[in-house]
């Protein structure tokens, strides 16, 4: 059997076994998603994002990309953004980075990944340029990196809250909550480091005072 083949069979199963529980269950489903919780996390197969949450289908929306980066030109991440909080009405989005990011690893060497990675990992390299004094000061090349993976989850919900999408929804929907949470591949612990609330302030720069 091709090995694309028991992910086909496995499917089957699952379905069979859901039908089984419920009879309803996908026309349900299939009728409406009202999820609670926009997911960004990295596109790492080790964190999968319901699975680490015990959540069902239907109860995340979920946006996946290398080392979970919330970039101000990424069409689609933006476009997730905005139909999860002004579409689906979100309460909460997390960014969920996890220590033994690959993406971060990389970002802290100075290897030519070539042209479009280059492109991607020097917005983690852009991270360590901001925090270098911190970093640099830890010794321990894992520890550091895993420092690293905590600063740039922070980074990225700060990003979110730069967006007009989200300060447009603090001001007239009093939400969403921006999260900035880190999953242990070790321990299958997923930490909470920071949280944003509607309404958090900025650096006045990044206000929109004409929404
Ligand atoms: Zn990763």
């Amino acid at each position: 059997m091709n090995p694309y083949e028991k992910l086909l069979l496995e499917n089957k199963a699952w379905a069979q076994e859901m039908l089984e529980e419920d009879t309803d269950y996908f026309n349900r489903l299939a009728k409406l998603q009202t999820p609670e919780f926009l997911w960004i996390g990295c596109s790492d197969s080790r964190v999968p994002a319901d699975k680490i949450t015990g959540t069902q289908p239907g109860e995340i929306f979920v946006h996946r990309n290398i080392a979970n980066l919330v970039i101000n030109t990424d069409v689609n991440l933006l476009s997730v953004l905005d139909y999860a909080v002004n579409h689906l009405k979100v309460n909460h989005v997390i960014v969920c980075g996890h220590y033994g990011c690959g993406g971060v690893k990389a970002a802290m060497t100075n290897h030519d990944f070539n042209h479009l990675l280059n492109m991607w990992l020097r917005n983690i390299k852009d991270v360590y340029r901001i925090y270098q004094q911190e970093l640099n000061n830890i010794e321990n090349e894992e520890a550091r990196a895993d420092r690293l993976v905590e600063l740039s989850v922070k980074e990225q919900v700060m990003r979110l809250a730069k967006t007009s999408i989200i300060q447009r929804a603090w001001k007239y929907g009093k939400r969403p909550v921006l999260h900035g949470w880190v999953y242990g591949l070790k321990d299958g612990i997923i930490k909470s480091l920071f949280d944003m609330q509607p309404g958090s302030d900025m650096d006045n720069i990044y206000k929109y005072d004409d929404l």
